[in-house]
């Protein structure tokens, strides 16, 4: 169900939920032309809030699910302590944020990593405490290919909410439950009694890059001969999957001040060597060309093996600043022709 409202009362709404939320949105450094999404304070950017800035946001939607780094468990190591080495729960208290303004792809990232996370507390203790609300591309970019990997532009997988561009205005429009609840509580103009659109269930045709990449072989594409060509040019920075919204792999570690410690989770990266690296020394993937492939393999072959979907939303931010312009879209292709 969705409703009509005008400039004048979205904004008046953003400002009722900056005084009670945190609340994001992508805004453009006006430096350095970078888009990242950032926190509302009270001088709101109505204009970004009404005309979304284009361009894909630097910043990864994923650090409002995994907060880079996040404490996972709080500890002592006092000699006297009874619960000396005992985790306990951070006690951190978590406030209702609210993603404004997001982009279809972003906001499908958050259900892909869903799957792999369906039962990590962290990650669902992040998700149950967000409220997203989408907007769809106007304006895609060289670099984007959502449609290609299942995505689109007018998408609205992972929102909770929408704001749609109407010929005479804007709309709001209810996705899910949360999306309902949380207009229950802060109304948008006449939004109070809205229910969630249905939304289709199941049974959803998957991208044909998942559905050919299910059908081929699994060893005929880990041998294939492009691989070596790919990895080449790679310098193993890591920069593909930290800007990566899909990439979720993680380190923990303990640090320790005094008597006192954390435990935190950090993002982790699988270009990276130490990335595999047994404690007996040995290294599955100790070369560069092991790991490149592990990165595309993962996407379009084992992720679609076990969950269905390929885990890319075609945002383009690898292909954008890759130093050294390996471009995702290409290894499709190859990987296609296996
Ligand atoms: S951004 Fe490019 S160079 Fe850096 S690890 Fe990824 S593929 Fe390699
Ligand atoms: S692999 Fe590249 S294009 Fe796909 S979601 Fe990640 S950053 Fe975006």
């Amino acid at each position: 169900m969705k409703i009509r409202i005008n400039d004048h009362q979205l904004i008046q709404w953003i400002q009722g939920l900056i005084t009670k939320f945190q609340v994001f949105y992508p805004l453009q450094d006006a430096n350095s032309g970078v888009v990242h999404i950032q926190k509302a304070t009270g001088s709101l950017n109505s204009d970004a809030i009404l005309k979304p800035v284009s361009g894909v946001p630097k910043t990864s939607i994923k650090t409002f699910f995994m907060p880079q780094p996040e404490v996972i468990a709080r500890f002592s190591i006092a000699a006297q302590d009874a619960e000396a080495f005992v985790l306990k729960e951070p006690g951190t208290a978590l406030q209702t944020q609210v993603l404004l303004n997001i982009r279809p792809c972003d906001a499908r990232s958050v259900a892909l990593n869903s799957m792999p996370y369906a039962e990590d507390p962290y990650f669902q203790k992040m998700l149950k405490r967000t409220v997203i609300i989408g907007r769809p591309c106007d304006e895609t970019c060289s670099t984007c290919f959502c449609e290609l990997v299942g995505g689109s532009p007018h998408g609205t997988e992972g929102m909770d909410l929408v704001i749609l561009k109407t010929e005479d205005g804007l709309a709001l429009e209810v996705l899910t439950q949360k999306g309902a609840d949380f207009l229950k509580q802060n109304p948008c103009a006449e939004s109070a009694g809205l229910q969630p659109t249905p939304q289709q269930q199941g049974g959803q045709e998957l991208p044909i890059v998942a559905r050919e990449m299910q059908k081929k072989d699994l060893l005929a594409l880990y041998n294939a001969s492009f691989w070596p060509q790919i990895a080449e040019a790679c310098i193993n920075c890591g920069a593909c999957t930290f800007l990566c919204p899909t990439c979720y792999c993680f380190d923990i570690q303990d640090e320790v001040a005094g008597t006192k410690g954390v435990r935190l989770r950090y993002w982790d990266s699988c270009m990276f060597p130490l990335f595999t690296l047994h404690a007996s020394g040995h290294n599955p993937r100790g070369q560069k060309v092991q790991r490149v492939r592990n990165r595309f393999m993962h996407k379009f072959k084992y992720f679609p093996d076990r969950f269905g979907p390929v885990s890319c939303v075609g945002c383009g931010r690898c292909v954008k600043d890759c130093p050294v312009n390996i471009d995702i879209r290409e290894v499709i292709s190859l990987m296609q022709a296996v």
